[in-house]
C-alpha cells in the first residue's frame, strides 16, 4: 500500500498536480482518493472530485467535512486528498453508503452485516458519519453480531463551527449528503489491519453512578444535579467557559466494560449536563483529568503496538476536543509518535469510533488509530521498536491525581465497611435491632401492595446454659442459631431479613410471606435447631411466634402481637411454633 498527498492550492493548481501525479503509471493503479475538507461549501468541494474524476476516470473517491484535515500529522489547512494505491493482486476495496433518513440505524447496521456476507474478503470497515440524527447506541448494538474478525473504525464528520449539528460526507455515488454513512470495506488475503484507541485522559477521584440521564442529556449522578458535581469538586462555573473547563476534565464512562469519553458541552437552566454522545443510567463515571505531558507519555505508549505492526499507512479519527485542548498553535503536538512510522491521513471528528471485545463503541475526546498494510511486516521494523518503558519524571499534576484516586478508593471501601458496621449485629453478623425494625417499618407502610409475616425467636431455658456452662457457651449456641437463620435469609434474601432483637432473641421480617408459610419456616428452623448437638451444652430448643401483618396494623400492635405468640409458647411448653 502507498499514499500520496496532493495538496489542495486552488482548482487550477490541483489538476496540474492530478496530472503530473497521472504520469507515473501507464496504467492507472488499483486505487482510491480521499478528501478531507474543512471548507463545508458543496461546490469547492465538487470542483476537487470533478478533477479527479477527469483525470481519474473510475478512480472511486470518497471522504468528508472536518473540523481540522490531518496529513503526515500535520494540520493541513483547506482540503487535503490523498491518493491510496494497493499493490496487491488480491487487495479488495468497495465503499458503501446509507441515507440514515430512508434507514434507521438498525437498519444500516444490519445492511452492513449484510455485506460483510456478500463480500467475505472483508477485515476491516472505515466509517464516515454525517452528523448522527438518530442514538449511535443503536447502530452499535445492531452490529453485535458482526464477524468478530473484522476492525471497525472510522469518525463522525466535522464542521468549522462544533457548535453546529450538521456535518457532510460524499463519494462518487452519491455525492455530497448531511445524512449518509459511508462504509468503506478493506481487504483480501494480503492485507491487514490493527486498530486501537488512546486518549491520555486519567481518571480522577470517585466513582459516581448515573442516577437519571436520557440520550445525551445527564440529568443525575448519585442523585444529584450532575452540573453540581462539577460545581462542587472543580468549580466550574456556569457560564461561557463551561465547555473549555470541562474539556480537562470530561467524564470517563464505563459501558459495556469499555472506558469511553463523554464531554459536557453545555450546562442547562435544570442543573442538568448535555454531554457529547449517550449515557446510560446505572452505568458509573468518574471525573478524568487531562494535562499535557500525561497525554503525550500515555499515547506514545499506547502506539507501540502500532509502530510493531509496521503499517504501510495510517488513518486517525481525533477528536476535534483534542485540537481544542491543545490550545498552542500546534495541536498536532501529540501525533508526534506517529511520525516516523508510515504515512498518514485523518481528520478532527465530532465522534470516533472503534470496535474493541466485540463491540462497536462511540467514543469523543479519543484519538482512533487505524494501520493498514499489504503483506508481511517487514522484520527490521520491529526491531527497532525497545519494549522498554521510557523512565521520565511523572508530571505533578499526575502525582495528585493518583493521590485523590488513592484515597478516595480508601474513604469510599471505609465508608461502605462503616455502613454495613451500622446496620449489622457485632456478635452475630446479622442485621441489628435498629436496623430489623427499619425493614419492618418499610414494609408496613407499602402493606396493602406488600404482604408481611414476623417470626419471633426466643432460645429455651438460656440463664441456665450460661449459668452451668460459661458465657463463651452461651455465645457458641447464639451464633448457631444466628447461622440457621441467615441460611434461611440467604435462601430468598430479596424476601427474608434476620435480625437480632437482643440477648438471645431474634426477628425474622418476611415480606411477601403469608402466615401458613411463615409458620412453616419458623417450624423448619425450631427442628434444624433442636437436632444440633453442642459438645459442651448439648441440645437446646427455641420457642417461636408468627404473626401475619394486617392493614390495620401498627408497628407496636404488631410487635406485640408476635411477643404474645412467642409467649403463649413458652407457657404452653416451650420448644414449639405459636402462630397468632
Ligand atoms: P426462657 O426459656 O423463659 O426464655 O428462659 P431463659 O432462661 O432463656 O430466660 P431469658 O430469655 O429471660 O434469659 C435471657 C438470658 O440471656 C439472660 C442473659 O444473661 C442472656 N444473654 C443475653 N445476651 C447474651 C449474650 O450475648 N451472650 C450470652 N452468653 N448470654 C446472653
Ligand atoms: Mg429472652
Ligand atoms: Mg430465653
Amino acid at each position: 500500500m502507498k499514499q500520496f498527498q496532493i495538496v489542495y492550492k486552488g482548482e487550477k493548481e490541483f489538476l496540474k498536480e492530478l496530472k503530473r501525479f497521472r504520469k507515473k503509471w501507464d496504467d492507472i493503479p488499483k486505487m482510491a482518493f480521499q478528501i478531507f475538507s474543512d471548507i463545508l461549501d458543496e461546490n469547492t468541494v465538487m470542483k476537487v472530485s470533478a478533477s479527479i474524476e477527469k483525470v481519474f476516470p473510475g478512480i472511486p473517491w470518497f471522504g468528508c467535512s472536518t473540523c481540522g484535515n490531518l496529513v503526515d500529522c500535520r494540520l493541513t489547512p483547506q482540503i487535503a486528498v490523498t491518493a491510496t494505491i494497493f499493490e496487491k493482486e488480491s487487495s479488495r476495496f468497495k465503499i458503501f453508503r446509507y441515507d440514515t433518513q430512508e434507514n434507521s440505524m438498525e437498519q444500516v447496521a444490519h445492511k452492513i452485516i449484510k455485506e460483510t456476507e456478500n463480500n467475505p474478503w472483508v477485515k476491516a470497515i472505515e466509517l464516515y458519519f454525517s452528523f448522527p440524527k438518530q442514538s449511535t447506541t443503536k447502530f452499535s448494538e445492531g452490529l453485535k453480531n458482526i464477524r468478530p474478525d473484522i476492525h471497525i473504525f472510522g469518525g463522525i464528520a466535522g464542521n468549522d463551527d462544533i457548535a453546529k449539528d450538521v456535518s457532510y460526507v460524499f463519494s462518487d455515488e452519491g455525492g455530497y449528503s448531511d445524512s449518509d454513512v459511508l462504509a468503506v470495506f478493506y481487504g483480501g488475503d494480503d492485507f491487514y489491519v490493527d486498530s486501537i484507541k488512546a486518549t491520555g485522559w486519567k481518571p480522577l477521584g470517585k466513582k459516581f453512578r448515573v442516577t437519571k440521564a436520557d440520550g445525551t442529556c445527564l440529568q443525575e449522578l448519585d442523585g444529584i444535579p450532575a452540573y453540581d458535581v462539577y460545581n462542587k469538586y472543580l468549580h466550574i462555573k456556569n457560564d461561557d467557559n463551561f465547555f473549555h473547563n470541562t474539556l480537562e476534565f470530561p467524564l470517563l464512562y464505563d459501558y459495556n466494560g469499555v472506558i469511553i469519553l463523554r464531554v459536557p458541552m453545555a450546562s442547562n437552566p435544570d442543573r442538568s449536563i448535555t454531554v457529547s454522545a449517550d449515557v446510560e443510567v446505572g452505568s458509573t463515571v468518574r471525573l478524568s483529568y487531562g494535562d499535557p505531558k500525561t497525554i503525550i507519555e500515555s499515547i506514545s505508549k499506547d502506539s507501540r503496538p502500532i509502530k510493531k505492526f509496521c503499517p504501510d499507512v495510517l488513518h486517525f479519527f481525533s477528536c476535534v476536543a483534542r485540537r481544542t485542548f491543545w490550545t498552542s498553535d500546534e495541536p498536532t503536538y501529540e501525533l508526534d509518535a506517529f511520525k516516523d512510522v508510515a504515512p498518514s491521513v485523518g481528520f478532527y471528528s465530532l465522534g470516533e469510533f472503534l470496535r474493541a471485545d466485540n463491540y462497536l463503541s462511540h467514543h469523543n475526546v479519543t484519538l482512533v488509530i487505524a494501520a493498514m498494510r499489504e503483506g508481511e511486516a517487514a522484520l527490521s521494523g520491529m526491531q527497532n521498536i525497545s519494549e522498554a518503558t521510557t523512565i521520565s519524571k511523572v508530571p505533578l499534576v499526575s502525582r495528585l491525581a493518583t493521590f485523590i484516586s488513592a484515597t478516595s478508593l480508601e474513604l469510599e471501601e471505609m465508608n461502605k465497611k462503616l455502613m454495613t458496621a451500622a446496620v449489622t449485629d457485632g456478635l452475630t453478623g446479622l442485621y441489628n435491632r435498629a436496623e430489623t425494625q427499619k425493614r419492618i417499618g418499610q414494609i408496613l407502610a407499602d402493606i396493602q401492595n406488600e404482604s408481611l409475616s414476623l417470626i419471633m425467636i426466643d432460645i429455651d431455658n438460656f440463664k441456665k446454659v450460661n449459668d452451668t456452662y460459661g458465657h463463651q457457651e452461651g455465645d457458641n449456641v447464639i451464633i448457631s442459631l444466628a447461622d440457621i437463620m441467615r441460611d434461611e435469609q440467604e435462601r430468598v434474601p430479596d424476601n427474608i431479613s434476620a435480625g437480632r432483637w437482643g440477648g438471645e432473641e431474634f426477628m425474622l421480617v418476611l415480606a411477601n410471606t403469608d402466615l401458613s408459610a411463615a409458620a412453616l419456616i419458623a417450624d423448619n428452623i425450631r427442628q434444624r435447631f433442636e437436632h444440633i448437638s453442642f459438645s459442651v451444652s448439648g441440645t437446646q430448643t427455641i420457642s417461636v411466634g408468627v404473626t401475619q401483618a394486617n392493614s390495620n396494623d401498627t408497628f407496636d400492635l404488631l410487635c406485640t402481637r408476635v411477643d404474645t405468640a412467642l409467649y403463649n409458647a413458652k407457657k404452653t411448653g416451650k420448644n414449639k411454633v405459636v402462630a397468632l
